[in-house]
């Protein structure tokens, strides 16, 4: 949902500006005004929907089911290797088969019910407090880089935007640029 790229490499600013936005019915409304109202609700996970102290996080047990990647993982995309004993620095058989057109990958979790669960109430079900917690998540995987690096999150099309009321990857760059100092550039894809 992130891209970095060093501040020498000139981004496109680029806007969208094809027709106009529907006109708003109900649900739109309804999504529109739902991270509001999440606010104001007492505190459920985003996951089974148990009471919790906050909003913004998870109960334990959804918390537990998470699979953080730990080492040893590919050096480019995090894979983990398992109980394979490999030196740091090895790349799995995928990225060695295929040389990926990036420079690493930082993966929060490993994909299971759970965290594809999390992204869903982050993305479509209107969890915006969710976005310091995901993006501490990121934030722990994530190597330091050189201060002079920008923070650019994908871009949403403009219509579904503004169906959803927010860019769940920019709410997630937001978090990270702060928390690193690094300069956030929106408009950079
Ligand atoms: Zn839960
Ligand atoms: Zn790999």
């Amino acid at each position: 949902m992130l891209a970095a790229m060093p501040k020498t490499s000139s981004p496109r600013n680029k806007a969208c500006h094809e027709g106009q936005p529907e006109a708003a019915s109900a649900v739109m409304l309804k999504q529109a005004f739902a991270p509001l109202v999440d606010l104001v609700y007492p505190p459920r996970c985003p996951i089974c929907g148990d009471a919790i102290g906050e909003h913004g996080a998870l109960c334990l047990p959804c918390w537990n089911e998470l699979v953080i990647p730990g080492e040893p993982v590919c050096a480019s995309c995090q894979r983990p290797f398992g109980n394979a004993d490999m030196p740091a620095g090895s790349l799995c058989a995928v990225c060695l088969a295929e040389q990926p057109r990036h420079a690493g990958i930082s993966a929060a979790t490993l994909y299971n019910d759970t965290s594809r669960k999390l992204v869903l109430a982050f993305k479509y079900g209107n969890k915006i407090a969710l976005s310091r917690m995901l993006a501490k998540m990121i934030l722990a995987r994530l190597p330091e880089l050189e201060s002079e690096w920008l923070v650019v999150p994908v871009p949403l099309h403009f219509r579904r935007q503004w169906q959803r009321g927010f860019n769940q990857s920019a709410l997630l760059a937001r978090e990270i640029a702060k928390a690193r100092g690094h300069e956030l550039l929106v408009d950079g894809l």
